[in-house]
């Protein structure tokens, strides 16, 4: 699990002790941020509302305080040797792009082949939470998804399937809704054998409703 954290050098500056900015400087910045957009930061309106960013964003960056290998930890269940697929689908999540942290939010849907046992399906669900409760890119969340699973499980292969709709397409920029995205990771059997792929693909999208 120590592994996974190493990768994430920034992760780790932004989380050492002494560098973070107190909650009064972070307040203090949602204020300027709502001064530099046009507004009075004094209104009656505004007045909590840089208690409540710095409130709302303990809880949707949660994910830099917690680590994948620790949820998945302790989980192996015996389910009799079961060496087939595992299947773990439509596990929503909400997350925010790195470039404008602003939101993308979808599902992941997520296989492996157990080698030891399999894990609580809820265990997948809380590291898709743990990865993407940070600022991130489609690409790195899916990617991480898989290694984590990959690292700690050693199963014979993962599989990752994110699709998301992202709002600084749908908000900004080119200004189109409804436009998803999917990203795939393979490991082991998965990245070995195409077959395996679409073995998977076939599962998700024969599940979907
Ligand atoms: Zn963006």
């Amino acid at each position: 699990m120590d592994a996974i954290i190493k990768q994430h050098p920034a992760l780790k500056a932004a989380n050492a002790e002494g560098q973070r900015p107190s909650r009064d400087q972070a307040e203090e910045a949602v204020r300027t941020l709502l001064s530099y957009i046009g507004e009075d930061p004094a209104r009656e309106g505004l007045k909590d509302t840089p208690k409540r960013v710095v409130n709302a964003y303990a809880e949707l960056y949660a994910g830099y305080k917690q680590e994948p290998g620790v949820v998945l930890e302790r989980v192996f269940e015996d389910v009799g040797g079961y060496q087939d697929i595992v299947l773990v689908q439509d596990i929503p999540f909400y997350s925010h792009c790195e470039h404008h942290m602003v939101p993308f939010y979808g599902k992941v849907h997520a296989a492996y082949y157990p080698t030891d046992g399999v894990v609580g399906l809820s265990k997948i669900a809380r590291v898709v939470e743990v990865f993407a409760r940070r600022l991130q890119t489609q690409e790195n969340l899916t990617a991480q998804i898989a290694e984590a699973i990959d690292q700690v499980l050693k199963p014979r292969g993962v599989a990752v399937l994110v699709e998301a709709e992202h709002m600084c397409m749908a908000m900004r920029g080119i200004k189109k809704s409804g436009v998803l995205t999917t990203t795939t990771r393979f490991t082991g059997l998965f990245a070995d054998d195409p077959a395996e792929q679409v073995r998977f693909i076939t599962l998700v999208r024969g599940g979907q409703r």
